[in-house]
């Protein structure tokens, strides 16, 4: 059984390499060579969460699952809020494969998520970036989606304003304008939007958001928490990377609630990969991306990692 430790991981993937390894997983998940299986997650108290999201590729001869959760204390211990590992099985024998850090791999599956969908849905001529949170993922988000459109502005709001340098800092890093502006503003401006906050409640509203708009909305991923408003939903065309995730624990659970989308007008990220969605089809569309984290995706990445980690030498091997 290869272990392959959470320090050894930012040598080994980079944000192109999760790219890659996310959008086959989405295309697996499309062609249904690639499944999710039911997510546990509970929650341990003092808003802390716990859970399991597991997965099977078929395609990738991945099986397995990461265990993890989200302690919103252990910014103040000086380590990520988010902790997590990944655990790979032979999918013929159920024999453990490997063990692996999970924090880093999460941070870069999900910014990939995001910016798979910046790739396929955002217009082509986007210019300005508008990012809605600015916690430790905030920053993931804002480098992978500088890949992929021309960006020459990045306008950004958070509840907690304090927090807005980390984002100062990381568009300086890419050489982009960093401005600090109130959600009209923000809206107004912006071309691509990402939310990646764990508000419980709507951020954005539906006069904030303009024709032509892509959002990305990567913070919900648990029964309750919201960051738009549902009515920009029923504007919206919705892409997802699951269906079932969408409308339970995703941005979509609300929107649904109210009667506002249908599930069977939710449509699979992946579809648009492989070709058989168009993905946006004018250029006054609203297109969201409702990404709520696949167990397939930390799969994907782990698997991606324990190959580079084996080529270069730096798995541990134990006999178990
Ligand atoms: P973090 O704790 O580092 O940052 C939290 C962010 O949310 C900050 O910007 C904070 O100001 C903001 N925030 C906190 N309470 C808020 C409120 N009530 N209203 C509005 N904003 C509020 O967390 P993080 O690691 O950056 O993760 C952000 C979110 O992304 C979490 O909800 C996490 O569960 C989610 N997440 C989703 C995926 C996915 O695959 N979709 C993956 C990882 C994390």
């Amino acid at each position: 059984m290869w272990i392959v430790p959470e320090s050894a991981i930012s040598g080994l993937v980079d944000a192109q390499s999760a790219f890659q390894a996310i959008e086959e997983c989405f295309a697996s998940m499309a062609r249904r060579d690639a499944y999710n299986f039911p997510v546990v997650r509970e929650a341990l108290g003092e808003g802390r969460q716990y859970g399991f999201k597991s997965g099977l590729d078929r395609a990738g001869a991945v099986l397995g699952v990461k265990a993890g959760g989200y302690f919103p204390g252990n910014a103040a211990r000086g380590i990520p809020n988010h902790q997590s590992t990944v655990y790979l099985f032979d999918p013929d024998s159920g024999k453990p494969v490997a063990m692996v850090g999970g924090n880093l791999l999460t941070a870069l599956r999900t910014a990939a998520a995001s910016a798979i969908s910046i790739k396929h849905l955002a217009r082509a001529d986007a210019k300005v970036l508008g990012m809605v949170g600015a916690g430790h993922q905030s920053a993931f988000q804002l480098r992978a989606a500088a890949r992929q459109r021309q960006f020459e502005k990045v306008v950004s709001w958070n509840l907690h304003p304090e927090m807005l340098p980390r984002l100062a800092e990381t568009a300086a890093e890419l050489g982009l304008p960093f401005e600090a502006v109130d959600l009209p503003q923000l809206g107004a401006e912006a071309d691509v939007i990402i939310t990646i906050t764990s508000s419980f409640d709507a951020i954005l509203q539906d006069g904030h958001i303009r024709p032509g708009t892509h959002l990305a909305c990567m913070g919900t991923d648990t029964k309750g928490k919201q960051e738009v408003a549902p009515e920009i939903l029923a504007r919206a065309t919705v892409f997802t990377d699951e269906v079932a995730q969408s409308i339970s624990i995703g941005e979509a659970q609300h929107a649904i609630a109210a009667g506002l989308v249908r599930e069977g007008a939710i449509v699979e990220l992946g579809a648009v990969i492989v070709g058989s969605h168009p993905g946006r089809v004018s250029a006054e569309e609203i297109t969201l991306f409702d990404g709520t984290g696949v167990g397939l995706q930390d799969l994907a990445v782990a698997a991606r990692a324990v190959e580079l980690a084996r080529a270069q030498g730096v798995a541990q091997q134990i006999a178990f």
